[in-house]
Parts: structure tokens; sequence; C-alpha cells
């Protein structure tokens, strides 16, 4: 029955044949919805034998779903992974996953250019005994100034929001590597599509599939991929009902009963299913998101409105280079600093594509001013300290017509006061 393999196939393809790869119910080409929180079975012998880990199944919903799993091979496929675990959003997943690797006594090294939720929640692991510094991740040396013998996981995302710093991601996967060090990536802003951080060494790789996999801003979600390149046998914190004869499968079993069972931030499977479909069309999504970003970021630095355009597309940022080796594409997020004497909220009313909204990775083009939403709580010594003026817009582009958003943001511009 089995048909033959191409082998070496696209993202794409093996992403759009995933479900089917599975042998889905009826032959159906999507995996169904299954709602059903329980599972029974003729046998009780194999309903023990499904909770001993003895047998594949299902047995209740917390813990696993056939659509969720679906949804996880998926991920695993475009992350080059060998296991993922999906969690009710991408801060469920970076939570569960240091809740259930870390302990009191532990030393996280992060990088200081972080989401402000993530931020937010490793200063909350600080009041459990977790040691956290808070390091600038574009040169290695800052992550190796702090290194102890107490630490356990480097931490890091790839082009960091607002400001889109890009992380030393290849050097600092070297020297985890060199040190046995835990390297966990956060790949939302990339998406697998432009990058995959397994190929710097990273150990695990989290995405909110709520942005870009995801794409419509029509669910939420979060996961967690091992890449099978860290070795568990030399973390010190599996537990030893958790160190199963597949040493790779440590970190994975940890997390699964720890993280997601006990702490039960479960994906819902309708939610799995809007992620699923959506996921297809990343790639084609992405890359005009990317375009339209490149030629927005262009159109805003050649203007007098603007002072400052925060884009790795660009040949003036910092890390241009690194982006350009790294990446394929720079991303479809921007920020920019409008010239004094501009309202930032004038400026973003009177676009009129763009949505004033919080969310990123939407099919639509988003706009907030960052220093009065989302870097609020943080005060303003902290977001100097974050390279976050006060006139600061983020933008997230969407894959409208790019002679649209040109137009919009054209008017938009030209209608600034002169200073
Ligand atoms: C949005 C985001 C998260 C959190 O994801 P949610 O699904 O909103 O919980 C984590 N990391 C990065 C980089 C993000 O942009």
């Amino acid at each position: 029955m089995a048909k033959p393999t191409i082998k070496n196939q696209g993202f794409t393809t093996r992403n759009v044949h995933s479900d089917r790869a599975g042998r889905p119910e009826h032959g159906v080409l999507h995996k169904p919805v299954h709602p059903s929180v329980a599972y029974g079975y003729e046998d009780a012998r194999q309903l023990a034998a499904v909770f001993q880990g003895k047998r594949k199944g299902y047995a209740y919903g917390r813990q696993a779903n056939p659509t969720v799993s679906a949804l996880q091979q998926r991920i695993s496929a475009m992350e080059g992974g060998i296991g993922s675990i999906a969690l009710a959003t991408g801060m469920a997943a970076i939570s569960a996953l240091m809740l259930s690797l870390l302990k009191a006594g532990d030393h996280l090294i992060s990088s200081a250019f972080l989401f402000g939720n993530t931020n937010s929640f490793l200063r909350t692991l600080q009041g459990f005994g977790i040691e956290v510094d808070f390091v600038d991740a574009t040169s290695v040396d800052a992550v190796a100034e702090r290194q102890r013998a107490n630490t356990r996981i480097v931490f890091v995302e790839t082009i960091a929001n607002p400001v889109t710093q890009v992380a030393d991601l290849e050097g600092i996967g070297e020297f985890c590597s060199r040190h046995g060090l835990l390297y966990v990536v956060d790949n939302t802003m990339t998406s697998p599509h432009l990058f995959q951080p397994q190929q710097v060494g990273a150990g695990l790789v989290v995405n909110s599939l709520t942005k870009y996999i995801g794409g419509h801003g029509n669910a939420l979600g979060g996961a967690i991929t091992d890449t099978g390149n860290f070795d568990w046998r030399g973390y010190p914190n599996i537990l030893d009902i958790y160190r199963v004869p597949e040493a790779n499968q440590w970190g994975l079993v940890q997390m699964r009963k720890k993280g997601l069972r006990d702490m039960g931030a479960s994906l819902a499977p309708e939610a799995a299913h809007t992620l699923a479909v959506g996921s297809e069309s990343l790639p084609l999504r992405m890359d005009q998101a990317c375009a339209n970003a490149m030629a927005l970021a262009r159109l805003c630095q050649d203007h007098r409105a603007v002072t400052k355009v925060c884009y790795p597309g660009l040949v003036e940022h910092p890390q241009h280079q690194r982006a350009r080796k790294l990446f394929r594409a720079f991303g479809a997020l921007f920020s920019i600093e409008l010239a004094p004497g501009i309202d930032c909220f004038d400026f973003l009313n009177s676009l009129e594509i763009v949505v004033s909204s919080s969310n990123l990775g939407d099919t639509r083009s988003l706009g907030i001013p960052v220093a009065h939403t989302i870097y609020h709580e943080m005060g303003p010594e902290r977001r100097k300290s974050m390279g976050v003026a006060d006139s600061m817009l983020r933008f997230s582009i969407g894959i409208e017509d790019q002679q649209d958003l040109l137009a919009d943001f054209s008017q938009a511009l030209d209608r600034c006061p002169r200073g």
C-alpha cells in the first residue's frame, strides 16, 4: 500500500501532505477534529498499558489528542526535530519548558531583548529561586561572561521585537555545545520557513503558533520542539522515572508529564486544526510579508518624517550581515522612530490599511505605539535601556498588495508636519 516516497521533498510539499502521511481515518485529507476528552478501551489492560507508556494510545485530553498529535508532527517536520509538544499558547510553551526543566538553585542566561511577556515570566522565575541573568545576546561574549557551574539553559530569540536585534545564534550555539548547556531558541519571529535553529545547535526550539505558523490571527497556540541536538544524559534535572531507554526522549517525556500534564495548558483540538490549516501557506505568506516589510522599511528610511528604522534587511542594521547569512529573508516586522514633533498616535491614525493592534504575524498589516502599550508596564528607564523611544511605532506587515501598502505609508508620511 505504501506509496513510493520522493526523497528530500520541500518544506511546503511535506507540510501540505503531512496529515495524509499519518493515514487519517477514511482517507480524509485533513486530520479530523477530535473533541473527545476521554478514550474507551474494550480491554481494561490496554488502558493500563497506555497509562504506563507500554502501548501507543490516548487516555485523557489534557495529555494527548489525535488532532493535536497531527499538528505536533507537522511542527517537528518544519523544524527538522525529533518530536514536539503543542500547548495552548506560546507563553504556555515557554513556561512549561522552564518550569519542567529548571529547579531552585539553577541559573539561566537569557537575552535581554525579549518578547515582553517572556521577560516578565523569567522575572517570576527569579522569585522561585532560579537565578536569571539578562545579557546582550548579540554577542556570545556576553553569554560566556555570565556562565557559572549551575548554568543550565541559555535562552534567546532569533530577531527581537521591537528593536530587531539579531542574536549571535551561531556563536552561542557553539558555546553551548562546547559546555554541554541546553540552548533554547524562540523561533517565533523568523518561523521555520526563514530559519531552523537546529542548524545552529539549538537543543529546543519554541514557536508561538499564534503568529506566523497559524498566520491568520484566529487561534492561539505554542510548541516546543526537541531538535535531537542535545544529549539529555548530561542534564542533571531529569527525574529517574523519565529516564526511558531512548535517552533522546528524556526531555520530551519530562516536559510532557511535568509541563503539559501537570500544568495543564493543553491546546484545544479545534485550535490545533485551525493552526494546522493556517500553516500550509506559511512560506507563501512569509515571502510576501517579508518583501512588503523590506519595501516599506526602505520607504520610511528615505523619508524626512522618520529618524530611525529598525529592520535587519537594511545594510545599516548592526547585525545585517548575520541576518543575511542565517535567514532566508529578514522578517516581516520593523519599527520606526518619528522625527521630533510628530505624534505617533496621529501617524498611526492616518494610515488607512494598517490596523492599530497588538498582534503580529497576521495576514493584515498591524501597527502599535510601543512605549504606550506593550512596553508600558516596564517604565521609562527600562524602556530606554532596551532602545525603545517614546515615538517608536512597531509594524507587523501582512500580505497585502505591495503597491497599496507603499501608497498608504507614503500618504501618511507626507502628511506629517515639518519640524
Ligand atoms: C507572541 C510571542 C510569544 C508568546 O506567544 P503567545 O502565543 O502570544 O502566548 C513568545 N515569543 C515571541 C517571540 C512572541 O512574539
